[in-house]
């Protein structure tokens, strides 16, 4: 369990001094306030075994710590760990599996989640089953005795449909099973899984904890101090891990992330308003709206409803959304999403187009579905260049 260098305990602090100060310490060898990259792979030892903590670098490594403990801070864990991307930090949780155990998922998942459970795990003899999640009864007829952990994403990717984590952790309780929230789209900073029952959470920190598109990165936290120990061991043994460059930029990026997701969110709202009232629009995915389908679990869950908003135009087809795409000038057509820039994506044939065309259509991921990561610009411009590219 981390420490932090403050006498006020980490759950006495509010969320934006915890961005900046969560698990941190000045650095013990010249008081660093940043801590520095140690970019080494070893460690002197006086004596074997006599070391400071620190032995060889997959194992722990001292600015991965310092990252580690800032995530952990953020979402009111106990322990975090960082990876390589958010796939690893993922691939780490499902190998707490064995063949034949189940996973219960959200239907609407990120297209490299689902292509990692059906690609890579399912030929190790993992089961996955998928779920709305939407109806709790549904969820809990898909519980058999080999059902060991359910995977939820809240806000979906790219429907934006949000699941209630505490109405599904009421039945993972019942049912003794793991719950994991990939909580990349919301931050902590909109909503914090743990507080509202699940087990584990996951980060593409590559998104908005890191926030400025310049690193991939992975990241998880739990409380409970077993499946931390074997998390941990996880991680040692396939050694997916953040290298000390990356956690540093991830680190430097979470200090601002309470004041871009501030701004996300107000540009979000603005954005999403203005697609309603677009003549050209036929639907728009945002749980802001009073009229979302699961507004009132937004309400409750998360503290605002962020940038990520997804529309389809009247009468679009595939090849008509991809013209539309390329025609953004400051909206970057780009993978990703989450960083200082806005960037705008065709998910039919880009993030999800590693998932079959009837499977994602199924959830409503049609040819013609366009989805906008709106950053922290002048709205205005970002208003204008949606205009253009909508004429
Ligand atoms: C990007 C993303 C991932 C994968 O993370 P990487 O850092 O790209 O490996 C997982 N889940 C969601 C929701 C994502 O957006």
């Amino acid at each position: 369990m981390y420490e932090d260098s403050f006498s006020m305990s980490k759950k006495e602090l509010k969320f934006n001094s915890k961005a900046i100060h969560g698990g941190q310490h000045p650095d013990k060898a010249y008081g660093a306030v940043m801590p520095p990259i140690y970019q080494t792979s070893t460690y002197a030892q006086s004596t074997p075994g006599g070391h400071k903590g620190y032995e060889y670098s997959r194992g722990a490594n001292p600015t991965r710590t310092a990252l580690e403990n800032a995530v952990a801070s953020l979402e009111n864990g106990n322990f975090g760990m960082a990876f390589g991307s958010g796939m690893a930090a993922i691939d780490a949780v499902m190998k707490l599996l064995g063949p034949g155990d189940e996973v219960i998922c959200t239907s609407d998942l990120y297209g490299g989640s689902y292509r990692l459970f059906k690609g890579v795990f399912e030929k190790f003899g993992v089961r996955f089953r998928f779920s709305d999640m939407t109806d709790m009864q549904e969820l809990a007829s898909q519980i058999n005795r080999n059902t060991k952990l359910v995977w939820v994403e809240t806000p979906t990717n790219p429907m934006m449909n949000i699941i209630d984590i505490k109405a599904v952790s009421k039945i993972a309780k019942e049912h003794e099973l793991l719950l994991a929230v990939d909580n990349t789209f919301a931050t902590p900073y909109l909503q914090r899984p743990l507080e509202l029952g699940a087990d584990i959470v996951m980060h593409s920190a590559t998104k908005y904890l890191a926030g400025h598109s310049d690193v991939v990165v992975g990241a998880l936290v739990v409380r409970d101090e077993k499946l931390a120990e074997q998390l941990y061991f996880i991680q040692k043994s396939s050694g997916g891990i953040c290298g000390p460059m990356d956690s540093f930029l991830t680190l430097r990026g979470i200090k601002t992330l309470h004041v871009r997701m501030q701004r996300h969110c107000e540009n979000g709202e603005s954005i999403a308003k203005y697609l309603e009232n677009h003549p050209k629009i036929d639907t728009i995915y945002w749980p802001g709206f009073e009229w979302h389908p699961n507004h009132e679990v937004a309400k409750n869950q998360m503290r605002g409803f962020g940038g990520m908003i997804s529309f389809v135009p009247k009468g679009g087809s595939y090849e008509s959304a991809i013209k539309i795409v390329e025609k953004f000038q400051l909206f970057t057509l780009a993978e990703s999403l989450g960083g200082v820039e806005s960037l705008v994506g065709h998910p039919a044939s880009m993030s999800h187009g590693s998932i079959p065309k009837e499977e994602r259509e199924k959830n409503g991921v049609v040819d013609a579905l366009i989805r906008l990561s709106v950053g922290i610009e002048d709205v205005e411009d970002l208003i204008a260049d949606l205009d253009q590219a909508l004429k």
